[in-house]
């Protein structure tokens, strides 16, 4: 693109008067671009820059630093994703921990099964949530539920404190830059262990296969030194840069291959099915190798 003069990271404002957001890929050597509606909010809290904007593409769309982070057309396939597979994994998880508030779309789905006694959700930039609340779909609710506590902290620092708290913990963390780095620190995964029940699970979101590989090479590295059982999946999220993405969940006791899909909360799903819990573990041989590295 030519002209560019950017104002805030990752808007750009055409010489025809559309306003587009750039969200800049230098592992790839490209830019993906998303033309904008209209920019609803802008701000800069003191850990990132906040933006709602309204897409032409994907709806709603939460952005941090210049990066997506959810739409509301799409955003159904990470919440499903990152929630469903460790709920039905543990047999009945009834404290759950997320650590990544945002717009709280995996809270929201993982208050769907009714073992939950209690969500917390720690989240390090407080002007997230409440921006959130006000702009995107989950956020207000979630957090008005009585089942769950808001915590507004560094996950790396809190989670220090927490020993055999969890049965299911959700790390919803965003890129590794940021206020997000120490959330890929190698000493963070000890600490998730160790805030995990004796059955406890957990699913990290682990990036992109295409273009974060070593990044989700190092987290399956370092969870495999710990937990007895690791297993990386797979969806496409078409507003994430390439569409392909990984979680990885982490076990000390139950395998995911071998859960009890009886339980599954979908009734209003859009993305998850048992069939489709079951494909997500067959990874392609680029990333088989890649894991095995
Ligand atoms: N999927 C989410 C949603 O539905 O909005 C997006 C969450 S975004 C990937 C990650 C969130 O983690 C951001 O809201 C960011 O402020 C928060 N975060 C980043 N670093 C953190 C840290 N060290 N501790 C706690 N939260 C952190």
């Amino acid at each position: 693109m030519t002209n560019r003069k950017p104002s805030l990271t990752g808007f750009q404002k055409e010489s025809n008067g559309e306003l587009w957001l750039w969200d800049d890929l230098p592992q790839l050597h490209m830019e993906a671009g998303y033309k904008v509606e209209a920019l609803l909010h802008y701000e800069r809290s003191a850990y990132q820059e906040i933006s709602i904007v309204e897409t032409k593409g994907f709806g709603r769309m939460f952005v941090l630093d210049g990066t997506p982070q959810v739409t509301t057309k799409d955003g159904f396939v990470y919440n499903e994703m990152i929630t469903h597979i460790p709920m039905v994994t543990h047999p009945a998880p009834r404290r759950i921990a997320m650590i990544g508030g945002g717009d709280c779309g995996p809270a929201s789905v993982a208050m769907k099964y009714d073992t939950v006694e209690q969500v917390e959700v720690v989240e390090i930039d407080e002007r997230v949530i409440e921006v959130c609340k006000v702009w995107m779909p989950n956020a207000a609710a979630v957090a008005s539920d009585n089942r769950v506590q808001m915590t507004y902290a560094d996950g790396y620092r809190w989670i220090q404190g927490r020993k055999k708290a969890f049965d299911v913990l959700l790390i919803d963390r965003s890129d590794p830059y940021g206020p997000a780095v120490s959330l890929y620190k190698p000493a963070f995964y000890q600490y998730v262990h160790d805030s995990l029940t004796n059955d406890g699970v957990v699913v990290i979101q682990s990036g992109s296969p295409c273009y974060n590989g070593n990044s989700l090479r190092n987290t399956v590295r370092s969870l495999k030194r710990i937990f007895p059982i690791v297993r990386t999946y797979l969806c496409c999220i078409p507003s994430f840069p390439g569409g392909i993405w990984s979680f990885t969940l982490a076990s000390k006791q139950y395998d995911p291959l071998i859960a009890d899909l009886s339980r599954l909360r979908t009734e209003d799903a859009k993305y998850m099915t048992p069939e489709l819990l079951r494909s997500c573990f067959v990874l392609p041989r680029y990333v088989q190798d890649l894991l095995s590295e």
